[in-house]
């Protein structure tokens, strides 16, 4: 820490993404929930020679060819959608902008949460997750700050119903909900349905899960019109070109290309199944996912023991050392011959005697 930094960051400990390695080759990456597919053809051929030379101008700040494909798709008004740099910069607008009274989320859910809380000087309030892993309305009953809701959550992969949903929204009119929806496309419910009568929810959506493009780093959040304007205020006076060029040309493609988006997801969907299915048939705690990913625990073994072992193998997932989820990991879905590999390297690991260190 240097001597310039401001005192009111001096606590702050940054999140920590997923390992991307250098050489990817012969690896198998399970680990951060990223697509195994490639993006929308329609999206790749988009991003033309063309387009790259437009580079030299800067993109439209109103984002509104993406906006009028997202509008057509969801039925919203185009003043009800905002775009930003992945879902990270709107969660971050936000904790910085939205929580005047401090946020409150589950013990396990996403850990950018509490980063957020720290960097932006947000009280947190943190509501254990029931041990079954449940998200329990009830426990938000006289919570005052605003809530963040991973639906699915994540690393469980377990949902709350819309009637889950509802009941957070009406607690507390005046509290607001903000539903980060990054895995809702695998099977989730949306609370878009809630929208037209609840104006404390804001949705927010990532294209970085179900449509393939992580790397481009775009989302857009959904809600009333007072609430997308003040995301906005919050988007143009930090970077009013947060979304860049090309990433709103396939971004867009991505959106209109239903069939494609439709099928990747229906794939993933089902290898979810042989996977949970095959883990479960070896003798793992698997939770009922509803996410690109599963959240798994093996017999005899600890989490971290596992996630050595298939790393040995070639096969990255994803461990968290953290009370309650030591015992398991995070594994996204891949394609199925991704699965096959680790169904057959976890068969080893767990029949092959590796015992308890
Ligand atoms: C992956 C993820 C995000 C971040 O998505 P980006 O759009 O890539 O920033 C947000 N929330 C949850 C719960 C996620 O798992």
């Amino acid at each position: 820490m240097s001597r310039f930094l401001d005192r009111r960051l001096s606590g702050l400990t940054p999140y920590v993404p997923g390992e991307q390695p250098k050489g990817i080759e012969g690896l198998i990456k399970l680990n951060t929930n990223e697509s195994p597919f490639p993006p929308s053809p329609e999206a790749v051929a988009a991003v033309s020679e063309a387009a790259v030379k437009d580079l030299r101008l800067y993109p439209d700040p109103e984002c509104s060819a993406l906006i009028g494909a997202i509008s057509e798709e969801y039925g919203v008004a185009r003043d009800q959608i905002a775009i930003g740099n992945g879902s990270d910069e709107l969660l971050a607008f936000c904790f910085h902008g939205l929580c005047p009274e401090g946020a409150a989320f589950p013990d396990i859910t996403y850990g950018f949460y509490p980063v957020f809380c720290e960097m932006f000087g947000v009280s947190p309030t943190v509501v254990p997750l029931r041990d079954d892993f449940s998200v329990a309305p009830e426990d938000y009953a006289g919570v005052r700050g605003t809530v963040f809701l991973a639906n699915p959550n994540a690393p469980t992969g377990m949902f709350l119903s819309l009637d889950g949903v509802k009941e957070l929204l009406e607690q507390d009119p005046d509290r607001l909900v903000v539903v980060d929806e990054a895995y809702v496309d695998f099977g989730g419910e949306s609370a878009l349905a809630l929208l037209p009568e609840h104006e404390n929810l804001l949705i927010v959506r990532t294209f970085s899960k179900s449509r393939q493009l992580a790397g481009g780093r775009l989302a857009f959040a959904i809600g009333s019109r007072e609430l997308i304007a003040d995301v906005n205020t919050m988007k143009f006076s930090f970077n009013p070109y947060s979304a860049n060029r090309l990433a709103l040309i396939a971004g867009e493609q991505a959106i209109r290309d239903v069939k494609y988006f439709d099928d990747c997801r229906a794939e993933i969907i089902e290898n979810r199944r042989y996977t949970e299915e095959s883990l479960r048939g070896l003798g793992f705690t698997v939770t009922d996912s509803r996410a690109n990913f599963v959240f798994a625990a093996p017999p005899k073994i600890g989490g971290r023991r596992y996630y050595e072992e298939l790393r040995k193998a070639g096969i990255l997932v994803r461990y968290f050392d953290k009370d309650r989820i030591r015992g398991y990991v995070r594994i996204t879905v891949g394609t199925r011959k991704q699965m096959e590999a680790l169904i057959g390297a976890s068969e080893k690991i767990i029949m092959g005697g590796v015992s308890e260190k």
